[in-house]
């Protein structure tokens, strides 16, 4: 059965540029990433029954035991990044494919991979839906990278890392920035990795955050 584009409204424009607002407010500047997220339509990711939820300043679950990203985290860790257009970005946790969306919007080349099967398979039906068929997706383990499109000029890991897995610094260019919430436990700390010319990294550390586990076990049809 072909999926159907969900509608946008006026409604939902007014709602999105409340939700912008109040995200400048609380600290993001980047005009570009505010308005990538006033032009993606965060209400096409949720379910019907849950549409007036899409555009508070909340996490939301997105079935499979998974959350859609906290909008403010989302722009926070998308400003980490500094896209510039045609930049080749690694996202792990693919999950409802918002961030993946808000990448795009940017002028990203997005590669994402997801490791739960329902939300794979889902995903990646509806991001050419929604507009966005350049997103390219993948079912694997992020921990593992993607060996076979590196390198990347970025790389946002979108679920708690219990630390900081080799093969995605490996595959990152010099130059490049790896945004990542790592902790094993209740709270993450936001963390940047820049990748110097002599493959040495300088890290920066930005604060607390919550997030979804990433999990090691190897992809698993969920
Ligand atoms: N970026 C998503 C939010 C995803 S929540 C969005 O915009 O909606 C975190 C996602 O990471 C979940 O979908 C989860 O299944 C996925 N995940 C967890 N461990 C993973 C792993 N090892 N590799 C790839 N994806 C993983």
């Amino acid at each position: 059965m072909a999926i159907a584009k969900p509608a946008d409204s006026y409604r939902h424009q007014g709602l999105r540029k409340l939700l912008v607002q109040n995200i400048r407010a609380k600290g993001i500047s980047d005009v570009q990433v505010l308005a990538a997220l006033e032009t993606v339509p965060r209400h096409f990711f949720f379910d019907s029954s849950f549409l007036e939820y899409a555009y508070e300043d909340k996490p939301f679950p997105i079935g499979a035991g998974q959350t859609i990203s906290q909008p403010y985290t989302v722009a926070f860790q998308t400003e980490l990044l500094q896209i510039r257009r045609n930049d080749k970005v690694l996202e792990i946790g693919t999950g409802s494919g918002y961030q993946a969306c808000i990448l795009a919007e940017l002028g990203a080349k997005v590669f994402s991979v997801e490791r739960q099967k329902t939300l794979f398979d889902r995903t990646s039906k509806f991001l050419p839906v929604v507009g966005y068929p350049s997103i390219k997706t993948f079912f694997g383990d992020g921990y593992k990278g993607l060996p076979a499109y590196a390198p990347f000029d970025k790389m946002i890991v979108t679920a708690a890392a219990p630390y900081v897995p080799d093969a995605l610094l490996d595959q990152l260019k010099p130059g490049g920035i790896l945004v990542i919430p790592v902790g094993a436990n209740e709270v993450q700390i936001m963390t940047t990795f820049t990748k110097n010319p002599d493959n040495t990294f300088a890290k920066k550390e930005y604060g607390a955050f919550r997030f979804v586990p990433m999990l090691e076990d190897k992809a698993k049809e969920l």
